[in-house]
């Protein structure tokens, strides 16, 4: 049986962006195997994320899709950031996917296999055996997963982003196009925090999201139900269309899911830790952790990691946040709006992309009011 050098399981955004990435350097002409359960064609999900311009993954077929601005709505007050030289970047999924499946198969050396995987396992110190439900077993010297095949994951229960969202489109003009919306808290909730996301594409189509943050499991129909009544009592849209519709359920947490501890296979995408604790994205960590991986593979002299570590300064923020949000949710609404009240768009943005100075975070921080962030660590816990 032969060995591939790279074996890929799980081919959605953090495998397809190591490929991405993988072809495009000198180790473009690896032996390397990819499996995945889906043919990946279908659109399942929108990405955003925000940058000064498009990142080189961005999918370059199809219109640029972007907003300038962005609303956080507490009730009747809303605040609107302009994101100065950031733009808040929008990818339908199936553009991504189409476009880097167009690449690989220009790679005769890389080959696809449509499979569930059953498991991954090191066989001594260099090899890994991939067993796949129906089309046998094979080896591989390195493999980047991003599925969680052994559950549960995370050593203590964990807050989840749970939602569903419709691409609709509604008789006349609905939405303001100008602006996305990327927290709208029409009331608050003393249990669970709740907010609804607003992707305007045009006066008449958005899409339109309900999020709760729990650690329960909640009904798609509860859901759907939540978004129904928010577009008739909030944004008066009886009427409607859906043209897409996308729901999922993203972990909130600083803990580690280490699904296997073995050096030769390394996690990948949510499975690595790339999704932000306190927010849920997750797509531009999912670049740069491929970019690390792939300056690890070209580097021969040192013992690599491939892990993706997050700085503890960040971690500490996250979990200060998510006390909040476990504890006293109603709080978060306030927290939320007086960051982009007190402070211009681009900076709050660095400071969730993790890309701010300790000085800028201490400005950011110290203009919000700190009572709740100090009861939130006089009962200090990791989430
Ligand atoms: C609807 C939705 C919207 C999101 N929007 C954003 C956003 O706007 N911004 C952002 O930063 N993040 C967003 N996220 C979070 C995050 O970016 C995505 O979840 C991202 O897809 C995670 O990448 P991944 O590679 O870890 O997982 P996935 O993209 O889910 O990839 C895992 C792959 O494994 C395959 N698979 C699973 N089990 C098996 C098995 N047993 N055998 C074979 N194949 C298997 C699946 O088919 C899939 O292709 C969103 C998530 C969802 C669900």
């Amino acid at each position: 049986m032969i060995t591939y050098d790279f074996i890929v399981t799980g081919l959605g955004c953090a495998g397809m962006s190591l490929m991405y990435y993988l072809l495009d350097s000198p180790l473009k002409d690896k032996k390397i195997l990819l499996i995945d359960y889906s043919s990946k064609s279908k659109n399942d999900r929108t990405w955003c994320y925000w940058a000064e311009k498009p990142l080189p993954i961005h999918p370059k077929n199809s219109p640029l899709v972007y907003w300038e601005n962005i609303n956080i709505v507490k009730a009747e007050e809303k605040i609107q950031s302009k994101l100065g030289d950031y733009k808040y970047f929008h990818i339908k999924s199936s553009d991504f996917y189409n476009e880097v499946s167009e690449k690989i198969k220009k790679f005769p050396n890389v080959t696809f296999i449509k499979d569930h995987i059953a498991s991954l396992d090191q066989i001594g110190n260099d090899k890994v055996i991939v067993k796949t439900e129906n089309n046998g077993s094979f080896y591989g010297s390195k493999v980047f997963n991003s599925i969680p095949l052994d559950q549960p994951t995370t050593k203590k229960s964990i807050l989840n982003q749970t939602f569903v969202g419709w691409k609709i489109k509604c008789k006349g003009a609905c939405f303001e196009k100008s602006s996305a919306t990327l927290m709208h808290f029409p009331e608050i909730n003393r249990n669970e925090s709740e907010f609804f996301y607003i992707l305007p594409y045009n006066e008449s189509e958005a899409l339109v999201e309900y999020t709760l943050y729990t650690k329960n499991k909640v009904s798609t129909e509860l859901l759907e139900k939540k978004l129904e009544v928010y577009l008739k009592n909030n944004l008066g849209i009886d009427e409607f269309e859906i043209l897409f519709e996308e729901s999922g359920t993203i972990p909130m947490t600083t803990q580690k899911f280490e699904a296997k501890k073995e050096s030769n296979i390394i996690s990948i995408g949510t499975l690595a830790g790339c999704t932000k604790p306190s927010t849920g994205y997750t797509f531009y960590d999912i670049q740069k952790h491929s970019q690390q991986i792939l300056n690890q593979l070209l580097e021969e002299n040192i013992q690599p990691k491939y892990k993706w570590i997050r700085k503890k300064r960040f971690s500490f923020y996250d979990n200060i946040l998510l006390n909040i949000a476990v504890k006293w949710p109603s709080e978060l609404p306030r927290i939320f709006k007086e960051m982009f009240e007190k402070n211009q768009g681009q900076q709050v943005l660095r400071f969730l992309n993790e890309e701010s100075s300790f000085w800028e975070e201490l400005k950011l921080l110290g203009s919000l009011k700190y009572g709740i962030f100090i009861k939130s660590l006089l009962h200090y816990e990791k989430h």
